[in-house]
């Protein structure tokens, strides 16, 4: 057996505590030597990887490379910076703390757990992992049980490359993360829906475990008038239907400006034909619906509202679509739960004023998009919502950029990470204040009597 057997929970905690014990993890050399590693052992498994995904979600190869594999560029982006990131950084004191330094220490937290989701069921375990390892700490990992072959595949990989001691793999679904959660950690990174973050967060409050929340919900995309219509809908396209719609952060619905809907909507249909041709389900580039209970709540959301593009499905194939659907009400189901999959409401504003209340009468997303070249618009977006991210004039792409920290807000989650965000997730700042011997004042000390106004002064 690959994996760690639930009943050995207890016992690879242990070794684990052991081990980071011993201060090896602390050795920058060491995590960078690690870090090598991953990445080696990610080259080397690349096709058994492109294969896993393809059997768990029919994931076009390419797909598979841009939103999987690509997790490299993140391992090179960390061991170039890592050097810099784990130095202690210099802080700066008043002159009155004239005889002392101050400095921030980054030491790693110790034992990690890290809980993966189905979507993208590589990407998201390896890239906290990623953190956790610059950061010094041991790791266990949870992939999700619904991307079978993908946890599979990472549990052979993460098995044959590091000692579990270090990093080990447990696999299993809801059992096998509620026997994790009952241990002690000394963080919890999870990403997930939001009903599971909140068993998570409750779960970890017994042991006082700080957790990281990398949650879902739905992320409006405005689109006004003044736009380059062909990008604008290739954008939309590409972000909405690649991995058949199953990402977190997928233009949800479109908030649409009246006066540019229809031509929207052609452009669209256009753009899909591009991508797919008249029937994606022969296209060798559209993926599906990760499992049958999914598939059924999918299609429900096709009662709501009329369908305009799409909707045709296949229970066999776990197909759907791509899906435009028009005259959805704000009750409707698909318009009050996150959607995750290849279905796009279409909902018309008359004044922005009206898509951005809308915005703000529901939870905060996780993304939020704006086509506009207006810049008095954009920032007035910016002003007036919350989110866990912005991404302008494109889709999705904002999760590439290693130096903006990633998370939600409010109900799409708690803290964030990427690059040097993911570094500091996984670290304590430890705050180290130095004084010398040199001096040594006497206002603070006992007997107090007379010295009130020196301590006034000091306040003032
Ligand atoms: P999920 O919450 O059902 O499962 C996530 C993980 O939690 C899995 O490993 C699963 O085994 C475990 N789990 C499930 N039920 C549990 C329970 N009762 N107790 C303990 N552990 C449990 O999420 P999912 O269906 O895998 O992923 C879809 C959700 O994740 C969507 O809401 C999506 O928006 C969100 N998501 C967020 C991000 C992000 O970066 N913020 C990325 C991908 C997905």
């Amino acid at each position: 057996m690959i994996t760690t057997e639930l009943s050995n929970v207890g016992e690879i905690i242990q070794n684990q505590r052991e081990f980071f014990q011993t201060g090896k993890t602390k050795d920058v050399t060491f995590r960078i030597e690690q870090l090598k590693t991953l990445k080696q052992a990610i080259i080397e498994h690349e096709q058994a990887i492109v294969e896993a995904l393809q059997a768990d979600l029919h994931k076009p190869q390419v797909e598979t490379y841009i939103t999987e594999i690509s997790v490299i560029k993140e391992i090179d982006y960390a061991i170039k910076h890592l050097q810099n990131w784990s130095k202690p950084k210099k802080a700066s004191v008043s002159w009155d703390f004239f005889s002392y330094s101050a400095r921030i220490y980054p030491e790693p937290l110790g034992v990690v757990l890290i809980i993966g989701p189905w979507n993208y069921p590589f990407q998201l375990i390896i890239s906290p992992l990623i953190g956790a390892i610059a950061a010094g700490n041991c790791a266990i990992l949870k992939p999700s049980e619904i991307a079978s072959h993908t946890s599979d595949i990472v549990a052979k990989i993460i098995a044959k490359h590091f000692d579990p001691a270090y990093i080990a793999v447990v696999e299993g679904g809801v059992e096998a993360s509620q026997k994790l959660l009952a241990e002690k950690f000394d963080h919890i990174f999870f990403t997930g829906g939001t009903a599971v973050g909140k068993i998570i967060m409750a779960a970890a409050a017994k042991h006082l475990t700080p957790v990281t929340l990398e949650l879902g919900g739905k992320s409006p995309c405005i689109v006004d008038t003044d736009i380059n219509f062909e990008h604008t809908v290739r954008r939309i396209t590409w972000g909405k239907f690649i991995n058949a719609g199953q990402t977190c952060i997928a233009p949800d619905y479109l908030l649409v400006n009246k006066n540019i809907k229809k031509d929207l909507i052609d452009g669209l249909a256009k753009s899909l034909k591009e991508f797919y041709g008249d029937n994606p389900v022969n296209s060798p580039d559209y993926a599906r619906i990760i499992s049958e209970k999914h598939f059924d709540r999918l299609v429900n959301f096709l009662k709501d509202g009329e369908v305009i593009i799409g909707g045709e499905n296949q229970p066999s194939e776990r197909y759907i679509a791509p899906t435009v659907i028009d005259n959805v009400s704000l009750e409707d189901p698909v318009m009050q739960e996150e959607i995750f999959g290849p279905i796009l409401p279409i909902i018309e504003y008359t004044d922005i004023a009206e898509a951005i209340a809308l915005i703000n009468s529901r939870p905060k997303p996780l993304a939020l998009y704006l086509f506009s070249q207006d810049k008095n618009l954009q920032k007035r977006v910016l002003q007036e919502t919350s989110s866990g991210g912005v991404c302008i004039n494109d889709t999705v792409m904002q999760v590439g950029v290693p130096s903006l920290p990633f998370g939600g807000v409010g109900d799409s989650g708690i803290g964030n990470y990427h690059g040097k965000a993911s570094f500091d997730t996984f670290s304590h700042k430890k705050s180290v204040l130095k004084n010398s011997f040199w001096l040594d004042l006497k206002w603070r000390y006992a007997p107090y009597q007379g010295k009130l106004p020196i301590i006034k002064k000091l306040l003032g």
